[in-house]
């Protein structure tokens, strides 16, 4: 049960609610987000959600059985939007697309990436600075001076940031340069590190892990938002199978079945779902025919000189295309 508060609840009002949770033996966390205060409610019992609704300070009562609740759509049925600034809405109805290169390598690198952005009206850039790598040997990132070019480049077009944090003790010097922190399939149960960024107010962009169930992804979306962020974005990258024909099985049920257990948005990361260039393309395509709010794909002015995931980065012709194409694709689907 998640019970949302009236704005502005006095305490004597919260301590009477509590009050009354203690005699049905209910147990309660509390959580403030940028949005709202609500009580997150588990009771071993069946509890009749009317006896609540009536309690002065109570805004609405809703019963949630998932095991996550406030990242539920039993309790919030419209898709959740989240604003990155400067009219980027993130939300179904205007999905979005997001790319740049696997890691940050160079100026010459991101500027000709931050013109290719600019001339494909494309408003959001990834680019990774700090890299989990399963070789200790390659390639690792420029880390935070490789942030703050990225970010002086970005600045000038208005080009929102996503990049990767790896460590709760990162987030405080990444954070001014920062529109939206990933969190990597690596981190995705960093329990740590989901509760750091609950407590900021920056959108998080979370993968879901290399072998994480879409019930974990959830649950990990929960820590964030449970800790007083609401601004998650759930993104499908593949998952590891048996078959080793392609990098990851990239679940496209995973799209439409989280847009069904989720209020959140959800996007797709085709690039590490398959991770083969000639794929990436159509299974962006495809994500969006599934319901994805919007993709996130690799792009790098020469990806077989890329330092990370050449194999699996589009270069600008490649990309030109395939931003052609969700164009055409989003019209045809407004329209029908
Ligand atoms: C990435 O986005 O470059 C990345 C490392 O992704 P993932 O965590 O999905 O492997
Ligand atoms: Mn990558």
């Amino acid at each position: 049960m998640i019970i949302q508060l009236k704005k502005g609840i006095s305490k004597p009002m919260l301590e009477n609610i509590h009050f009354v949770l203690n005699e049905f033996k209910i147990k309660n966390n509390y959580v403030k987000t940028q949005v709202a205060e609500y009580l997150v409610c588990f009771s071993k019992n069946e509890f009749d959600i009317r006896k609540i609704g009536f309690i002065e300070g109570v805004e609405d009562v809703h019963s949630v059985t998932d095991d996550y609740k406030l990242v539920s759509k039993k309790w919030k049925l419209n898709n959740s939007a989240i604003n990155l600034g400067n009219g980027i809405v993130y939300d179904a109805f205007n999905p979005i697309v997001i790319a740049g290169p696997c890691s940050v390598e160079s100026e010459k690198q991101m500027e000709l990436i931050v013109q290719h952005l600019v001339k494909s009206n494309i408003k959001i850039a990834r680019g990774g600075v700090f890299k989990p790598r399963s070789s200790p040997y390659t390639f690792r990132g420029l880390g935070i001076d490789g942030l703050k070019m990225m970010y002086e480049l970005c600045k000038a077009h208005d080009i929102k940031i996503v990049t990767e944090v790896m460590q709760v003790s990162q987030i405080e010097e990444m954070l001014p340069y920062v529109d939206v922190f990933q969190v990597g399939a690596r981190n995705s149960q960093n329990f740590n590190l989901l509760d750091a960024l609950g407590s900021i107010d920056k959108a998080v962009l979370l993968k879901r892990g290399i072998s994480g169930t879409i019930d974990e992804l959830l649950q990990s979306a929960e820590y964030v938002f449970s800790k007083g962020n609401e601004k998650v974005i759930l993104c499908e990258r593949g998952i590891r199978t048996f078959e080793t024909a392609y990098r990851n099985t990239f679940d496209i049920n995973a799209i439409q079945v989280l847009k069904e257990k989720s209020h959140l948005p959800v996007i797709a990361d085709p690039s590490h779902g398959v991770g083969i260039r000639d794929h990436v393309s159509k299974l962006a395509l495809a994500s969006i025919v599934a319901g994805a709010d919007g993709v996130i794909y690799e792009v790098h002015p020469s990806p077989e000189e890329a330092l990370s995931d050449g194999q699996q980065t589009l270069n600008f012709e490649e990309s030109n295309y395939l931003i052609k194409q969700i164009h055409s694709l989003q019209s045809f689907l407004k329209s029908n």
